[in-house]
Parts: C-alpha cells; sequence; structure tokens
C-alpha cells in the first residue's frame, strides 16, 4: 500500500547527541522543509485537474535509468516528483527506465534506491521497471501494426539518417514502409524471435516523414540487440526505444502527470500519439520543466562517468562529485538539498545556479542543527610562558541550544592555534595576534604573544605567549581585546585528518565549449589534505556525524575512512560564509 511517498518510522529528535551518527532527520517532513511550499506552473497545473474533476488525486513519478548514481539535477526532479505527490496527498512512484541493457546495471539500481531514501521519500509500493512492462509494450507494438502504424525497416542506419531529411528538408519513405501488415507481423515477430542479427532491422512507427517535428519522422520504437539485461537476462533480443516505452509505462502505472526536462518538449507529440493509437484507458499528460544545471560542475551522467573511469575522482560519491552520493559523503544533509531544491524553484526558463545558493542552503540547515567544536586544522604551536599544570572549562555545544548539552575545553601549558590567526605584519583591520598583541582564547584566557620562534628559513614554528589569569570569563581590566581565536591543549586534542574541498572545476560551465574536453578544466587544487587537531569529545563519533568546527566550517566524518576511536577523518562540507559570490 501506498505509504504517503515518506519514510515511515523516522521521527525528529530535537536532541542531537555530538555522537549521533546521522541528525539527517526532519522536523515537519513536508515535501521541502518548514516553510509552505512555493508556487509555480506545474502546481497550477495539479490544482486545476483537481478542481475540474480531471483527476481525483494525482500520480507521479521519478523515471531514472539506473546507467550511473543520481546527481543534484535528479535531487532537483525527486523532490519536485515526491513532494508534489506528499503536497497533494497523491503517489509517486520510482520507475527504473531499463530499456539500455548495455549500459545499465545493478550497483546504480541500487545506488539510486538508497539516495531517494537518503534525500527523505518513500516510493509508492514497489519499484517499478519498464522491463516488467516488456510482454506488453511488445503486444501494443502488435496493436500499432496491426492498425497499419507500424512497419518493420531494414534501411542501414546511414541510409535512415539520409531518409530522415533535416530541420528545413523534409524527409522521404523508406521503401519498406508499405510492407502489408501480414509481413509486418511477419518480420517482427521473427525479429523477437531472433532470427535477424542486431541492428539488421527495426520496428518503426508510421507517423509522417514529412512532419516539421523531426521526433514525429517513423521513429524507431524497437531494435535488435543482443544483450544481457539485468533483469530480463537472455529473454530478449528486442528492446523498445525510450520515447514509445515511457509514455506507456507511464499510462499502465496511471500516472497523471508525467513530469520531465525540457529536451522533451518536442517529444510530447510523439508521447501523445503512442498513447491516442493503442487501446489503453490512461493518457497522462506530460509536462515539461527547465533542468537544473550548476556553475562550476556538471549535471550529466555520461560525463560523471566520464570523471570516474578516467580516475579524476575517487568514485561516483567522491565528495567533490555533485552526485547525490558525493554531496552525502561530503556532509551536505537531505534537508538542505530539499531546502535547496525550493529555493531554485520550477520554471521553464534556463535554470543556471550558482554554488552559493547550493551552500547557503546546506549552511543554514547545518547551523541550527549540528553541534560546535574546536578544531586546529593549519596548527601552530604555543607554549604559554606563566601557565603550568592543566585546566578545563565547560562549554556548550550550541549557543541557542542548551539542550545539546556540554563538554569541557581542556586548556595546557602547550596549546595549537591556526597559524592563519597570527601575523608578523598584520594586514589592515586584522583583529589577531600579532607580535606583543592580545587576542581572546575562545572559552579561555586573555593571552599575549611575547615572542616568536623561527626555523632557519625564517618560517614561524612557535609563538610564546603569556595569559593574563584575570580574564577567564571576565573582561581584561584597563583595556579592551576584541580578536578572538580558538585554540586546542596539545595534550588533550586529538589528531584527525581533514579533507578540505574546492571547486571540482576552474571554470563556471567546463561542458559550454563543445570542442574542449571538460576535464581540462579540472581544478588541481579540489581537494587538500591536511593533518590537524580536533577535540576529544568527537573521539567516538560515528561515520556521517556533522559538527560545526568553530570559524573554520561545516564538517563531516568520512563515511567509509572514519574510524570511531581510530583514524579520525573529517570532511569540510561547507565553509562558515559565502566563499562563491565574490567571483
Ligand atoms: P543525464 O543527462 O545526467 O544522463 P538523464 O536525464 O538522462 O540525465 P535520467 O535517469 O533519465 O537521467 O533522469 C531521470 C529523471 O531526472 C528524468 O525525469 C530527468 O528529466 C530528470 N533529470 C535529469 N537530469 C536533470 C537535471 N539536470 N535537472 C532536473 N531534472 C533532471
Ligand atoms: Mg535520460
Amino acid at each position: 500500500m501506498f505509504s504517503g511517498c515518506l519514510r515511515k518510522g523516522i521521527r525528529f529528535s530535537v536532541k542531537i547527541s555530538p555522537f549521533t551518527a546521522n541528525p539527517d532527520i526532519d522536523p515537519a517532513m513536508s515535501s521541502n522543509t518548514n516553510a509552505p511550499a512555493s508556487s509555480h506552473f506545474i502546481r497550477s497545473f495539479i490544482e486545476a485537474d483537481l478542481a475540474s474533476g480531471k483527476h481525483a488525486a494525482i500520480v507521479t513519478r521519478f523515471p531514472p535509468e539506473p546507467n550511473g548514481y543520481l546527481h543534484v539535477g535528479h535531487a532537483k526532479s525527486i523532490c519536485l516528483n515526491f513532494g508534489l505527490a506528499i503536497d497533494f496527498k497523491g503517489k509517486c512512484n520510482l520507475r527504473f527506465d531499463d530499456t539500455n541493457p548495455e549500459k545499465e546495471s545493478e550497483e546504480y539500481a541500487q545506488s539510486i534506491q538508497a539516495d531517494v531514501r537518503w534525500l527523505g521519500f518513500e516510493w509508492n509500493g514497489e519499484v517499478r521497471w519498464a522491463s516488467d512492462y516488456f510482454e506488453q509494450l511488445y503486444q501494443f507494438a502488435v496493436e500499432l501494426i496491426n492498425k497499419g502504424l507500424a512497419y518493420v525497416d531494414e534501411l542501414t542506419p546511414e541510409q535512415m539518417r539520409e531518409y530522415r531529411g533535416t530541420l528545413t528538408q523534409p524527409g522521404k519513405n523508406s521503401p519498406f514502409r508499405g510492407r502489408s501488415v501480414a509481413e509486418n507481423l511477419d518480420q517482427f515477430a521473427r525479429m523477437r524471435a531472433g532470427e535477424f542479427a542486431d541492428g539488421a532491422k527495426v520496428l518503426r512507427a508510421k507517423i509522417d516523414m514529412a512532419s516539421s517535428n523531426i521526433n514525429l519522422r517513423d521513429p524507431v520504437i524497437y531494435r535488435i540487440r543482443r544483450a544481457h539485461h539485468i533483469r530480463t537476462g537472455d529473454k530478449w533480443c528486442i528492446y523498445p526505444m525510450y520515447d514509445y516505452t515511457h509514455c506507456i509505462s507511464d499510462a499502465l502505472e496511471g500516472i497523471t502527470h508525467s513530469l520531465c526536462t525540457l529536451e522533451f518538449e518536442d517529444h510530447r507529440p510523439l508521447y501523445d500519439w503512442v498513447l491516442d493509437n493503442i487501446t489503453i484507458p490512461c493518457h497522462p499528460q506530460q509536462i515539461e520543466f527547465s533542468r537544473l544545471e550548476l556553475h562550476y560542475t556538471i549535471t550529466s551522467k555520461r560525463k560523471l562517468l566520464q570523471l570516474v573511469t578516467e580516475k579524476h575522482v575517487s568514485g561516483w560519491d567522491d565528495p567533490r562529485m555533485p552526485t547525490i552520493s558525493g554531496m552525502r559523503r561530503r556532509g551536505y544533509t537531505p534537508e538542505g538539498l530539499r531546502e535547496f531544491a525550493k529555493r531554485i524553484g520550477i520554471s521553464k526558463s534556463e535554470n543556471i545556479v550558482d554554488m552559493a545558493v547550493l551552500e547557503g542552503a546546506i549552511r543554514e540547515d547545518m547551523e541550527a542543527r549540528v553541534p560546535r567544536v574546536l578544531a586546529v586544522i593549519n596548527p601552530l604551536k604555543v607554549t604559554i610562558t606563566n601557565f603550568d599544570g592543566a585546566q578545563s572549562r565547560e562549554a556548550g555545544f550550541h549557543p541557542n541550544h542548551p539542550e545539546f548539552g556540554s563538554r569541557v575545553i581542556d586548556f595546557s601549558r602547550e596549546i595549537w592555534i591556526e597559524a592563519d590567526d597570527f601575523a608578523e605584519v598584520p594586514p589592515p583591520g586584522w583583529q589577531r595576534l600579532i607580535p606583543g598583541g592580545e587576542v581572546r582564547l575562545r572559552y579561555s584566557y586573555v593571552m599575549k604573544c611575547e615572542e616568536v620562534v623561527k626555523d632557519a628559513t625564517g618560517k614561524v614554528i612557535e609563538l610564546k605567549c603569556s595569559i593574563d589569569h584575570n580574564t577567564l570569563g571576565k573582561n581584561p581590566e584597563g583595556r579592551k581585546v576584541k580578536g578572538v581565536i580558538h585554540f586546542l591543549s596539545c595534550e588533550k586534542a586529538l589528531p584527525a585528518e581533514i579533507r578540505l574541498y574546492d571547486r571540482l572545476f576552474t571554470v563556471a560551465e567546463p561542458d559550454a565549449d563543445k570542442e574542449v574536453d571538460f576535464c581540462t578544466y579540472l581544478n588541481p587544487a579540489s581537494l587538500t589534505v591536511v593533518q590537524g587537531w580536533v577535540e576529544p569529545v568527537v573521539k567516538d563519533a560515528l561515520p556521517e556525524t556533522r559538527y560545526q568546527f568553530e570559524r573554520l566550517g561545516y564538517f563531516c566524518s568520512d563515511r567509509y575512512d572514519h574510524q570511531p576511536g581510530g583514524k579520525l577523518v573529517f570532511n569540510r562540507a561547507v565553509t562558515l560564509k559565502d566563499s562563491w559570490s565574490k567571483e
């Protein structure tokens, strides 16, 4: 039975322990976070159809081809289809368009299901597969043949291209177009029976070779392909084409609104033609919206596959990838991605979005929800000359959420600070540490830099500082200290591998120029791995635990490489401030 499109059994818990594996839990669990859904033209269509009584309830579907991992563009489509079903109390199916056996795999199908669920959605009933309909699709093709609306063609692919004509020139009829119904039925049955070589013949819809819409110039609807299929094995050696399969699959499932991206607009007449010419009681309405494109990355499975196969990235879920699994591993939240989908909206106009919009949504989501701790990622040692022993002070995990709890911050004679928080020659407006200057150590004392220690090359390797013992929890007397920097006790801090990510490409639209391989524009500095230090409190964090490292950004323990109690690995999901829009 339909489960309301959302995963059951998940509840929002306000209390987020810093050890919680995955605070991916959504408060209100409306399709798109808490705010009311924004209106758009597809919504208006649906509202009108429900108001007029055309449909009593809506059924949408998300129809990926299992030929790669899903990317951020698919996330937009998922949020749209599942979101509408939730908002209008309808249903949304998950259907694999598995009509290209050579490119499809079970691994991809599994990853897609995991990604949809991780985003917070659950499909109506079982997963569906276009291949479940192969027999029906075949019978509908027979119906078309019987009606004189389909024929078996034997033109070579080159001839077929030549006969098709161009945008300005009509096509011409194939010499096989006039075959009798009986001959076509016989030929088609023999195609199915495996009597002909791959590519030797095709079944074409008989529509109009002079149509101004090239998609209607007798499109191929079946081809011969001896390829092992992930679900039907070797049962079939003919496979239906996407356009033919998609509309019939939609109709068989009782889809009311078939939402797809704009490149299918010119295919809509074919979608309608097929359904108008077979005996099927349902005729879904195809509605197109614009694809999401993101600056500095790519949203094409084929190109993402190239990045994987050419090993430019570590895999489909490399945190630099715009795949859902990559974004997940990087530390993005499902709530943040749903919020992003809401912010970019749905329209028919070009939808190239700045990365700042995506990161903004992620950042805002995490801001209120993840605990804050201290880490040092570019360490510089400081020796406190007038302090011995150890001391600790309690600090809350989140200034606005006392219920998140607290931990102790340790102070000791030797501490780590960020090397970037010290400048011998400060730029204008600098409020951090300088020789002879003072700063507040977060949750601790006011500290003064007394001496700068350098190595033979002149590099600063240590600072010797003193603290004002009178400044714990209170302002120093007689002077103001503006700057606050964070630190960790060398004695208590734990080493951690920190992975910092930058944009994957050096140009905003890496695949804009068809003449240039987009890999030319890969950013060689997209990943920086540093050895840093973290607070002991994160020691037992499970993989995929998110934190704000104060002043540094939002981080997430790596899904695969981080070991609770062992090797600690944190990925930076997003910086604290927008670092994109200054470009
Ligand atoms: P790609 O071009 O990356 O291979 P695709 O469109 O071939 O993508 P499908 O698996 O066919 O991938 O897509 C499933 C659904 O997701 C389709 O309805 C498609 O329109 C939608 N979709 C794919 N890419 C985007 C995108 N960039 N923005 C919005 N929706 C998208
Ligand atoms: Mg596709």
